[in-house]
């Protein structure tokens, strides 16, 4: 349903963007970069925000649209999300509304009229519709009878080839420049390379901008690599069961999606997959019952995510390695958009680095069938690093962030390296027996076969080939094969070994292999940690709060759905949980929480209050353990 708050503008004036931010969105501050380009735009200059996913970008023109007269115009390419925004700004009692190829012409007729009668201060547009000539007309209009307070272009990395989701319409949107050159616009992204950055100036012709970059952590997410062992489902299930609320795992292939869902199911676990190749209808449906919280986990290739807008997942799970570490951190990066705790874990094997490395080779040009070979080599070298974080002994966020060229100096407090150091083994012995097999074995096999070796086979193709007369055969008994691979793996990693590339992986000694063998160096190896190790939850939070906060939370979801929509319009998690810790009794209280309003107090103020009550009166006292907790 259409709902218009009627909010009487010119609006009450604030003493500060503080008290405007809480009055209209309920939080108490500004996060990094927000009140700056606040301020920017109310001096209308233009701006360039660069913030990563989660970061509190659309506030930095919602605020100002509510403090401008006239209306704001936000440019955004994606359908679902536009629906989402108008949405949750509705919800706060916003005047906002939404036009696109969704909507029919009685429909856009009306929304028109609300706009000329001022009660819209922002209007989302498609780029497609933004450009047309009625459209174009429409604004004049508008500029002329009502003023036009800024324009905002959301995801405006979309104006650059050099971005990942370059859109020809996009280009267009200087058109609007030369149309309204005295608006301010403000650009928008999570896209952080600098080339970008150049072109969104460039392409928008934008005059002078401030440009804010935020810095790419986010210190919310705990970061986490597993090695994935032959009971690898078992750890996936375990990590599901015990992080509670929202989560995505991310599969490589169709099939196993399908796979891991139905085991999913199998085990009591709400999932439903989602890949291309299911109907757009079944996309479509799965999607809205996981932003409505109907169902748990999503189990999906990297085809779900793009353009979802859902805050509160507590959880992302690669369980097949990402292809490169951006896509991990964007991805990954889905979780905990509401900056609550949340998780991100890796799973990772050497059998995953194979799959994608055949992947990889598939590569070749579809009208000649010769292979790609400048792709393969980059996919190749974006795998590595991967690789190398996976099996990095750092603080996880130094990685990540030197990745995107951002320096931060370790030790986060926030990842399994810096909780959980991993202890170094001196395998310098181990090594010397590893590489001196290959010595012997004249560089002429594979990683395998080096093994079979070391652990004394009597495979035939060593018999044949009289290796079991080696003075290395059998030395390596005391090691599984595993461990052996791990060694294998982290000397070619650290360089102390070489292997060809030409498809058959030949291991051959290089001159810091020598050192080793001559004793000049020392080989550190890091130990896994153990699947399925817990990681100190960072809070021991009460039984009696977690009960409340459930309770909170069914109340939330009866709510949305009345209204028909998402939980998370009503109130963040963050809400709820200030809730469930503070217990407001009062609407006094209730004001102070943090994401409650002055709109949403008065609309879901008396039926939280009241739960809260309830819940207290049966709490004969506060610390009472409760006995029937599972
Ligand atoms: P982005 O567009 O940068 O991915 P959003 O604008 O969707 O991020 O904001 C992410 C979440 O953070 C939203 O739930 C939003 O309400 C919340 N948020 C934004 N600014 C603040 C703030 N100053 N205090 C608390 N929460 C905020
Ligand atoms: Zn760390």
């Amino acid at each position: 349903m259409f709902m218009t708050a009627n909010l009487s503008f010119p609006c009450p004036s604030f003493d500060s963007p503080e008290q405007a931010l809480k009055h209209f969105f309920g939080y108490d501050q500004f996060r990094s970069g927000q009140q700056q380009v606040i301020e920017s735009v109310l001096q209308n200059q233009d701006s360039l925000v660069i913030m990563p996913t989660g970061g509190g970008k659309s506030l930095c023109y919602q605020l100002p649209a509510l403090l401008k007269p006239g209306v704001t115009i936000v440019v955004s390419p994606l359908i679902a999300l536009m629906q989402d925004q108008v949405q949750a700004l509705q919800d706060n009692g916003i005047g906002a509304t939404f036009l696109n190829s969704t909507i029919s012409g009685i429909e856009v007729r009306q929304r028109a009229n609300q706009i000329l009668s001022g009660q819209i201060k922002l209007l989302y547009v498609a780029p497609e519709r933004l450009l047309t000539e009625p459209f174009l007309d429409f604004l004049q209009r508008v500029q002329i009878e009502i003023g036009i307070a800024s324009i905002a272009i959301d995801e405006a990395h979309c104006v650059s080839e050099w971005g990942h989701d370059f859109r020809p319409e996009y280009r267009q949107l200087r058109q609007l420049r030369q149309h309204h050159p005295d608006v301010p616009f403000l650009a928008l992204t999570a896209t952080a390379t600098q080339r970008v950055q150049q072109d969104i100036i460039q392409q928008l012709e934008l005059r002078q901008p401030l440009i804010h970059v935020s810095s790419f952590n986010r210190q919310n997410l705990y970061y986490e690599v597993r090695f994935k062992q032959k009971q690898a489902y078992r750890d996936l299930l375990h990590l599901i069961r015990k992080t509670p609320g929202s989560g995505i795992v991310y599969c490589l292939s169709r099939k196993k999606v399908d796979e891991i869902t139905a085991r999913l199911q199998q085990d009591g676990i709400a999932a439903l997959p989602y890949h291309a190749g299911l109907t757009d209808q079944a996309r479509a449906e799965y999607q809205t019952r996981f932003i409505r919280d109907d169902v748990r986990v999503m189990v999906a290739t990297i085809a779900f995510g793009m353009g979802i807008n859902k805050p509160d997942v507590r959880f992302v799970i690669h369980y097949d390695l990402p292809r490169t570490l951006e896509s991990y951190y964007q991805e990954s990066g889905r979780a905990g958009r509401d900056g609550e705790p949340a998780r991100c874990t890796l799973f990772f094997s050497y059998g995953d680095i194979k799959t994608i490395d055949f992947l990889i080779a598939q590569k070749v040009d579809p009208q000649t069938g010769e292979p790609l070979e400048a792709e393969q080599q980059i996919a190749r070298q974006q795998l590595r690093q991967v690789i190398d974080y996976a099996e990095g002994l750092e603080c996880r966020r130094t990685i990540q962030l030197g990745y995107f060229g951002e320096r931060f100096e370790g030790n986060c407090g926030n990842c399994d390296n810096c909780l959980h150091p991993r202890p170094l083994q001196d395998w310098t012995i181990e090594a010397q027996k590893f590489l001196s097999c290959v010595a012997r074995c004249q560089e002429r096999f594979g990683m395998a076969y080096i093994i079979d070796v070391l652990r004394g086979s009597k495979d035939k193709r060593i018999l044949g080939n009289r290796h079991d007369q080696l003075s290395t055969y059998g030395i390596g008994k005391d090691h599984t094969a595993e461990e052996w691979r791990t060694l294998g793996r982290s000397l070619l990693h650290q360089g102390l070994l070489s292997e060809t590339s030409d498809g058959y992986a030949v291991l051959k000694l290089n001159p810091q292999s020598w050192e080793v063998l001559r004793k000049q160096r020392t080989v550190y190896l890091s130990v896994p940690n153990r699947p399925g190790r817990e990681t100190p939850s960072s809070s021991q939070t009460r039984a009696d709060t977690e009960l409340l906060f459930d309770q909170l939370r069914r109340l939330r979801k009866q709510i949305a759905d009345e209204q028909g929509v998402p939980p998370y319009v009503v109130f963040a998690d963050a809400s709820l949980r200030l809730m469930a810790q503070l217990r407001p009794q009062t609407i006094e209280d209730f004001a102070n929480i943090s994401g409650v309003g002055s709109h949403k107090l008065a609309r879901y103020g008396p039926p939280f209050v009241a739960a809260i009550q309830k819940f207290c009166q049966t709490q004969p006292t506060q610390h009472q353990p409760r006995t029937n907790e599972s």
